[in-house]
Order: C-alpha cells, then structure tokens, then sequence
C-alpha cells in the first residue's frame, strides 16, 4: 500500500457504501480518466471481466475468431471462449516480445482467404511492454479489425507519450494484488467512446433495464467493482508515478550489475516507447552454459523466487487445438526467459542478494 489507501477506505466505511456501487467508484473513474486522455472508464471486478464485456461489445459470438498474442496470461484469451468463439494465437516479434506485426498480417490474410474475417485483435502489451503499435494499428486499420489492448500489465506504460490503452477501440487495465496497483482484486474497460461505457456499466449490473421494478431485456453479469476496493483504488493511484519510477530503478539497477555477464540480456525499450518495468525480465544466451532451469533452482535454494516467463498459449494443453501463427520466437523467450524478484518494497541489499546470487552460478 501507498499510504493513503487506509483513509480513503474508511471514507468508504464512513459513507456506508459498501456496495458495487457508490461514490469512491465514480472518483476511482475520473481519476483514472485523467491519467488517461480523458477516455471513459467503467471500473470493474477484474481485467478478465474487463476482456469479457470489451468482447461482447464488439459483438463477438459463437463460432468468430479472435486474433490474440500467444505470449500473455491465459486471461487474455480465457473470455475469448466464454462466448464460444475461437482464439487464433499469433507469436511475439523479439525486440518487444509482444505480437508480430507481419504474422498478424499473415494470419490475417490466411483467414480471410479461408472465409473467417477475424471479428477482432487481442494485443497484449507483456511486462509493461509497448507493443509496435504504429504497425499493428496500421495493419488493424487496413483490414477495419477492432483492437483491443490488453493493458492489464501496462499501467503507466506510454507509447509516443500516450498511455497504453487509449490506442485502439477498447483498452483494459487490471487492479490484481500482482499488478503494478492494486484494489485486491479489480479491473477497468476504457474507451473514447462513452456511449460504449455506459453499456458496460449497464452490463456489469446485471443489465437492468430503467423500469421501477427489475426488467431485463438482456443477458448480464455481476461484474462491477466494490466500492470499498476503488477506495482502496484511489489511494494506489496517488502511487502509481512512484511506483513506476521504482519498477524502473529495479530494472535499471539489475541491468547495470548483471552487464558483466554476457550470457544474460534484458529486454530494451524501443524508441518512443516506455514501460512501466513491471516485471524485470532476463533472457539466457542461446549458447549459455547454463539452463534456465538452473539458474531459477540456484535462486530458489536460496529462497529467491524466479519464475519462467509466460507459457505462450498456442503451447497450452487447453488451447491445443486453436489454430496459431508461430515463429518459434515465444516458445524460445519462454525456454530461456525468467522473471526476476521486482516488488517495489524490495530494498537495494535484496537486489544486491539476488544480483550475487546470479553471479555466484556464472562464476562457479
Ligand atoms: C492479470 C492479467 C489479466 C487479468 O486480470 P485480472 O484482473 O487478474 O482478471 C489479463 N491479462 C494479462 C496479460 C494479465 O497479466
């Protein structure tokens, strides 16, 4: 926590709002909204709730096909099936480990050529990574597919100074314990349009329609976020730029002390691009000595935890049999990739640790 979350949560129990609905929830919104172009924000249970209703108002139905990166936590693809649709995994480009805009044009092309016109793009931004947007945006935009960004990961990341998110028809950010912030556990859809918005919110409140009693004309879910959690929320956010500063101190600080080993590279940001550093990353040369698997069983021994890199979904038993367009680059990142402690309470002696820990099995 940042230090100010505790009183904003008990104006919250002061106001006896403990509720999916209320005031913290619409501040949690506009503040939200200020940080990111003035896009509207419909805050909700979690970014997979988030994914679930950007799909639903892009009309997404049984049996249409979703392009969606392969490299990323299976909640990008997960809403995908609820609605009986397919996802059609696309592998990342090296320099941002994120989907590959030529693959995407392929697959493109390969679907429209088999008669299923792809009713939409998932694109993650990974780790905080931007992904290239000017190419993707380019290549959505000449076959008119919607975009999605799944900027669960990416709060604070900018692309051409704006905020990932705010590129394409619909953005989502996730407020999980894991995140960058947290509201516990919470999402938010964003987009330009309010309209869209409002629809969400209507949606995610069992879709009532404006009748004294319960009228339903549509099917809906229970999908806002409490009121006690956008308390909680508000305070995260007073934190954020903190935060990123110190995700990026993290970086920056295991990037200088691991250069003296060549076995072991970091992710780079490309021009006009800046990432929150979410998750420091390191990527084992293909020609090291030693294995992921050892390094991550060095630390752990020393009770370091590590963790690979995401297992890219076209690799996941559950989505077996989806089709995916593959260039090995994923499958390649996640057998010599691995995820470095980089919580924001981590002082420089535990980095310290874990930079000496790293060092001690090179060294050896
Ligand atoms: C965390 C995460 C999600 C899901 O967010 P929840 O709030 O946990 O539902 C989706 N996509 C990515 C890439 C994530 O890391």
């Amino acid at each position: 926590m940042g230090g100010t979350e505790w009183q904003y949560a008990k104006d919250a129990f002061g106001s006896n709002w403990i509720a999916p609905a209320g005031p913290h929830i619409t501040a949690f919104e506009n503040n939200l909204s200020n940080i990111s172009n003035g896009h509207h924000i419909a805050a909700l249970s979690s970014g997979t709730a988030a994914i679930h209703l950007a799909l639903i108002l892009l009309g997404v139905k049984r049996e249409d096909e979703i392009l969606c990166s392969s490299f990323t936590f299976s909640a990008s693809a997960n809403p995908i099936t609820y609605l009986g649709a397919h996802p059609v995994f696309i592998d990342s480009e090296s320099d941002t480990w994120n989907m590959c805009p030529e693959l995407l044009e392929k697959a493109i092309i390969a679907r429209i050529s088999k008669g299923k016109t792809p009713k939409a793009i998932m694109l993650v931004h990974l780790y905080g990574m931007p992904a290239k947007m000017d190419e993707i945006m380019h290549i959505a935009n000449k076959y008119d597919i919607p975009v999605v960004e799944d900027a669960a990961e990416a709060l604070g990341s900018t692309y051409k100074k704006s905020p990932l998110g705010t590129f394409s028809k619909f953005g989502i950010y996730s407020f999980n314990g894991n995140k960058i912030i947290t509201t516990s556990g919470g999402g938010t859809l964003i987009c330009k349009d309010k309209e869209l918005i409002d629809k969400a919110k209507f949606l995610a409140t069992q879709a009532r329609d404006d009748k004294p009693h319960y009228e339903h004309s549509e099917i809906g879910y229970n999908y806002r976020m409490s009121n006690v959690c956008a308390a909680i929320g508000i305070g995260q956010l007073e934190a954020l730029s903190e935060r990123v500063l110190q995700k990026r101190k993290i970086y920056k600080y295991y990037k200088d002390a691991l250069s003296s080993i060549k076995e072991i590279s970091l992710l780079e940001e490309c021009e006009e691009s800046f990432s929150n550093f979410w998750l420091t990353t390191i990527l084992l040369a293909k020609n090291s000595t030693i294995d992921r698997e050892q390094l991550r069983l060095h630390l752990e021994k020393d009770n370091i935890e590590a963790r690979p890199l995401w297992k890219p979904m076209h690799l996941q038993p559950v989505f077996k049999e989806c089709n995916s367009y593959v260039n090995g680059v994923s499958e390649d990142l996640f057998n010599r990739g691995l995820c470095l402690p980089s919580g924001t309470n981590m002082t420089i002696e535990d980095l310290e640790r874990v930079v000496n820990k790293i060092k001690e099995i090179y060294e050896a």
